[in-house]
């Protein structure tokens, strides 16, 4: 409990200077911009394809400008008159991955992409701009948004949606919304079903369970034309509402969305802050983006931990510890680079990561011997490689296929993302 006092004490310090400019700057409506993301590993563009508006805006009104940058793509929003930054995100994106594989150095790929802001009082300007792996920023698209256009189209509504524990108010909680993909209306009962296991998965779980005061759950219902999953490397091709797919990026297991706007539209219905796409297929896999979305299969022994897991990435902005699997990407965390996801290090700048969580006398790097199974240290291997990158923890929810076990490091990170959403 002392613990969370501190958080929320924190982020209030960090955050009060955007807190009293919502109204100032904002009404209670949400703006949502679909673009392309296009290029390979050389080249990158943003064109922005429609802009929609409507509901009411669901996100947080106290913490307007990240503090820090998590994800490779950041939208900022400026006004227009003053050029002060109002609205800032950053999150991660399908064609950062691919532009590290091994396709992506010889085709050009087009992925799908939204972002949402609150609806501004007067004209903004916006701006995306990527980073690499390197952390060096390339401006990529310039926008003008005017609320005062009639060019924009208007939010639609129609999918129900049903609540499945519901902690608190929408700005005092981390919203989570579930869509079903692949599910055909003969599948209407499994589905119901999946909502409340799933949900019990992530509330059983820390720190979703004692933070549940801030944490909700709502589930879209809606169908698929056909049952399963598309498999591409088994020739199985589905006709479903999000068009999820295995094997995306060349990883038989990696299952992620293709169908991003339509994800988004269907969203629109319900407030949420992140989406998670429950697949209907017997097969493993799953998927996790930060602040963008992420992907689990319905069915298996594992499916308790896949879910968790892949909301660290997507909440947390966490890494994968693990070193040891198949993976299509490369050089993702290059030498001499410091990463920016919190639960890596490569000691470059220790000292912004879990530095002051070591016990004194914890050795650097720290040996993967008996006494320091259950501790925080600086254990070599992890982000795919097993030398020159280092992870908080011998065993950790984000290295191996373990339910409800993050490690001190990845628990801390989860509790400032659900605070970031809360009052
Ligand atoms: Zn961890």
């Amino acid at each position: 409990m002392k613990k969370y006092l501190f958080l929320t004490l924190l982020l209030c310090l960090t955050f009060t200077i955007s807190a009293q400019n919502f109204e100032q700057y904002f009404e209670n409506k949400t703006v949502r911009i679909d673009y392309k993301h296009i290029g390979d590993s050389r080249t990158e563009k943003i064109e922005v394809v429609n802009c929609h508006v409507g509901g009411q805006w669901d996100g947080t009104v106290s913490h307007l400008v990240e503090p820090k940058r998590l994800g490779g793509v950041v939208f900022e929003v400026f006004d227009a008159l003053s050029g002060q930054l109002i609205y800032s995100r950053s999150y991660d994106c399908l064609f950062n991955e691919y532009r590290t594989t091994e396709k992506g150095e010889k085709e050009i790929g087009i992925f799908e992409e939204c972002v949402r802001m609150p609806m501004p009082k007067m004209m903004v300007k916006y701006k995306f701009t990527s980073y690499n792996r390197y952390n060096e920023p390339t401006e990529l698209y310039q926008g003008v948004f005017d609320p005062q256009s009639t060019a924009y189209d208007k939010m639609t509504k129609g999918y129900k949606v049903k609540k499945l524990h519901i902690g608190g108010k929408t700005d005092d909680a981390v919203d989570i919304l579930f869509i079903p993909d692949g599910y055909a209306k003969t599948d209407k009962k499994k589905m119901q079903g999946d909502f409340k296991k799933f949900t019990s998965y992530i509330m059983n779980c820390s720190p979703y369970k004692e933070m549940s005061k801030h944490v909700n759950i709502r589930a879209i219902e809606a169908y698929s034309e056909e049952s399963g999953i598309t498999n591409p490397n088994r020739n199985i091709y589905k006709k479903t509402l999000l068009n999820c797919s295995y094997n995306v990026i060349d990883v038989d297991r990696y299952l992620m969305c293709l169908g991003v706007w339509k994800m988004n539209e269907i969203a629109d219905d319900a407030p949420y802050d992140y989406i998670v796409i429950i697949c209907n297929s017997g097969k493993y896999g799953g998927g996790g983006i930060y602040n963008f979305y992420c992907t689990v299969n319905n069915v298996g022994q594992s499916s308790d931990y896949v879910i968790v897991h892949e909301m660290g990435h997507l909440i947390g902005g966490l890494a994968d510890e693990y070193y040891t699997s198949e993976v299509s990407v490369r050089d993702f965390y290059p030498e001499g680079v410091e990463p920016v996801e919190p639960n890596l290090t490569t000691l470059v700048n220790f000292d912004s990561k879990w530095k002051d969580m070591l016990e004194e006398g914890t050795p650097i790097p720290t040996p993967t011997t008996k006494n320091y199974e259950n501790k925080v240290g600086v254990f070599e291997g992890g982000g795919y490689v097993a030398e020159g990158v280092y992870r908080p923890a011998i065993d950790c929810t984000m290295h191996k296929i373990m339910y409800n076990r993050f490690c001190p490091v990845c628990l801390k990170a989860l509790q400032e993302a659900i605070l970031f959403y809360s009052k």
